[in-house]
């Protein structure tokens, strides 16, 4: 399978893109609108198709880059069947596969940060996009957006934390330039989540964050809940 790790340095998001080889099928997860260029560019030099964009969640901080690409490719959005965004082609749910040439991706629900939150993990077991469910030695806020923390908690350990300890875990952000993490590794040294920390005591981590309102919310949540169009709307949704 090839996998490209691409970074969009305003929101410090990750974008990946995987394809199969032989069949030249690609799928992209988490694509930002400001980015939209590059990930064609990276999609035409390798001679991929596009098929599938994937959503980790409905996002707070960017907008996403589904319905450009979705215009310029004709590839099929995806997006949880609670995310909120019922515009998509493809609505998932826990269990449900998505395939590209020989590659698939299992959608496992991932709820807590947002209600839509889900993890998509390689048919191996290798690899996890986690979006931000579990971030490297962090997760997601849980104060907007349905955010739960004792959902996230729950999540994490029954979804992320039940994968091989050398599963590969690939976030939505990383504002340290951070890359990957492990199963392992976050079962161990999550501040947060690792390490033996309890359902309460994470919860009372996550109500004393403090931490400020993400400067692109009011634009990016209406725009995403449309899968990411702009053309109009955006003043009545707020
Ligand atoms: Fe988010």
């Amino acid at each position: 399978m090839l996998f490209h790790q691409l970074f969009d340095p305003e929101s410090s998001t990750y974008t990946y893109l995987l394809a199969d080889e032989d069949t030249r099928e690609a799928v992209l997860i988490d694509p930002v609108r400001e980015q939209v260029e590059r990930d064609l560019a990276a999609l035409a030099e390798r001679a991929l198709t596009l098929v599938h964009v994937l959503e980790t969640h409905v996002h707070a901080d960017h907008v996403t880059g589904a319905a450009l690409l979705r215009a310029r490719t004709g590839a099929r959005t995806v997006v949880s069947r609670h995310g909120g965004a019922p515009c998509a082609d493809t609505l998932v749910d826990d269990g449900d596969v998505i395939h590209f040439g020989a590659q698939a991706l299992e959608v496992r629900t991932t709820p807590g940060h947002t209600d839509g939150c889900v993890t998509y993990v390689t048919a191996d077991h290798r690899m996890a996009f986690t979006g931000d469910a579990l971030l490297i030695r962090s997760c997601g806020r849980t104060d907007f957006q349905q955010g739960n923390a004792r959902t996230l908690f729950r999540s994490v350990h029954r979804k992320i934390f039940t994968l091989p300890d050398d599963c590969l875990i690939y976030p939505a952000h990383d504002y340290q330039g951070r890359t990957r993490t492990t199963v392992g590794e976050e079962k161990a040294h999550n501040p947060r989540l690792g390490g033996g920390k309890t359902e309460a005591e994470f919860a009372d981590i996550m109500e004393h964050l403090d931490l400020a309102y993400p400067r692109q919310i009011h634009v990016a949540v209406p725009a995403n809940s449309r899968c990411g169009r702009t053309d109009g709307g955006e003043e009545s949704a707020r």
